[in-house]
């Protein structure tokens, strides 16, 4: 296992980019430690498959490099990176036996058969699956194909690093759950570094200790799911995670204070030297609430998802999404709206622009 190191990484599928806009990694700069769990996040072509393949071997970059524990392994083919990698779609060898299938790439670096016995009936069993091992990879579900191409990334106890890309697309919805958890519960016992590839948020946060949340080819920020969600550091994560994302209304900045509709809006803390232009309030749907004064707004929709609800209001053109427990106000009723000021977060070109109070 090794620490990897991506380092001035650039990658275009044109022979002569020219603009930003023809590099599908504009410019990526990351240390994966030995032995984490990460998610790699973003929507569809933001640039996490062509990352997982600069990584594996399949794709030499543009420009940059692609070390391990600090070695430069940007030109070696993928056989000699010692990486297991899941795609979208199972990859299994459909003549032989699920056993067969797992004992391959064992066979294949000469371990023995009493050792690839044990670790099989482990792996198998982890992923419920030690009832089909004499059975062919032919005749078996999606669901099962896929948890076979799973095992055959895991079976392995030398590898680098384990790369799953959106291994969960072809699953189930009601198993998806159940390998999601299982996938973070192999990871916990078998300490190799896990990346984890996907467009969803729940899958991210259930799986990993730190997602890498990715956005037209940049990382726009990297830290823990609770980090994530408290403080986005670009208004694309606010409003990627969290469900409804945070409210991002525009706002004016007058001598470092924020103004919303005419009326000053405490933020968490000073607003960052030389971050002002088109300024942003950020502030999640959990921190507005209902008062007797503050924002007047118009309630535009409430949706009564159990406990609480979701009251969608307008402020003028802008949206602002609260969550609402106990009585809910009714569609067309003005309402007064209170951002809680520790909450309260200024963007400047969809960057964060504040410091919290207190910090630096
Ligand atoms: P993701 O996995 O996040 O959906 P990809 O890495 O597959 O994104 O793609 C990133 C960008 O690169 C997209 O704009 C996509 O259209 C482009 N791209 C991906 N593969 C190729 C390819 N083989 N040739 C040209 N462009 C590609
Ligand atoms: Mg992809």
């Amino acid at each position: 296992m090794a620490k990897i190191t991506l380092s001035n990484l650039r990658h275009s599928y044109y022979p002569h980019p020219k603009s930003a806009d023809d590099y599908a990694l504009k410019q990526i700069d990351l240390d994966w430690q030995d032995g984490g769990a990460y998610a790699l996040l973003g929507p569809s072509g933001c640039g996490k498959s062509t990352l997982l393949n600069i990584i594996s071997g399949l794709l030499t970059p543009s420009e940059g490099q692609v070390l391990f524990d600090g070695k430069d392994m940007t030109h070696l083919p993928p056989d000699a990176r010692n990486i297991a990698q899941v795609f979208q779609f199972p990859v299994i060898y459909d003549t032989m036996t699920v056993y067969d299938n797992f004992a391959f790439p064992l066979r294949n670096r000469g371990v023995s058969e009493d050792r690839i016995a044990e670790r099989i009936a482990e792996i198998a069993e982890m992923l419920e699956v030690s009832d089909m091992l004499q059975t062919r990879a032919a005749g078996l579900s999606p669901d099962n194909k896929q948890k076979i191409s799973m095992g055959r990334a895991l079976v392995r106890d030398d590898v680098n690093v384990v790369m799953f890309d959106e291994p969960l697309t072809v699953i189930d919805p009601h198993l998806k759950w159940k390998l999601r958890s299982k996938l973070k519960e192999l990871h916990q016992r078998v300490r190799a570094t896990m990346i984890y590839v996907t467009h969803d948020q729940t899958e991210a946060l259930t799986f990993a200790d730190q997602v890498v949340v990715m956005q037209e080819g940049e990382v726009v920020q990297i830290g823990t799911p609770v980090e994530l969600f408290d403080r986005p550091n670009h208004v694309f994560v606010g409003h990627f995670i969290g469900s409804p994302g945070m409210n991002v209304v525009d706002c004016e900045l007058r001598d470092g204070a924020a103004f919303f509709h005419g009326q000053q809006v405490a933020l968490e803390g000073a607003v960052r030297e030389g971050m002002t232009a088109s300024p942003q309030i950020g502030i999640r749907p959990e921190f507005v609430s209902l008062s007797d004064n503050g924002i007047s707004a118009r309630v535009r929709k409430v949706a009564d998802i159990g406990r609480h609800a979701i009251v969608e209001t307008r402020v003028g053109e802008q949206k602002i999404s609260l969550v609402v427990e106990g009585e809910t106000p009714m569609q067309g009723d003005e309402v007064f709206l209170q951002f809680q000021p520790a909450q309260t977060r200024l963007y400047c070109d969809g960057w964060l622009a504040t410091t919290q109070e207190g910090a630096q």
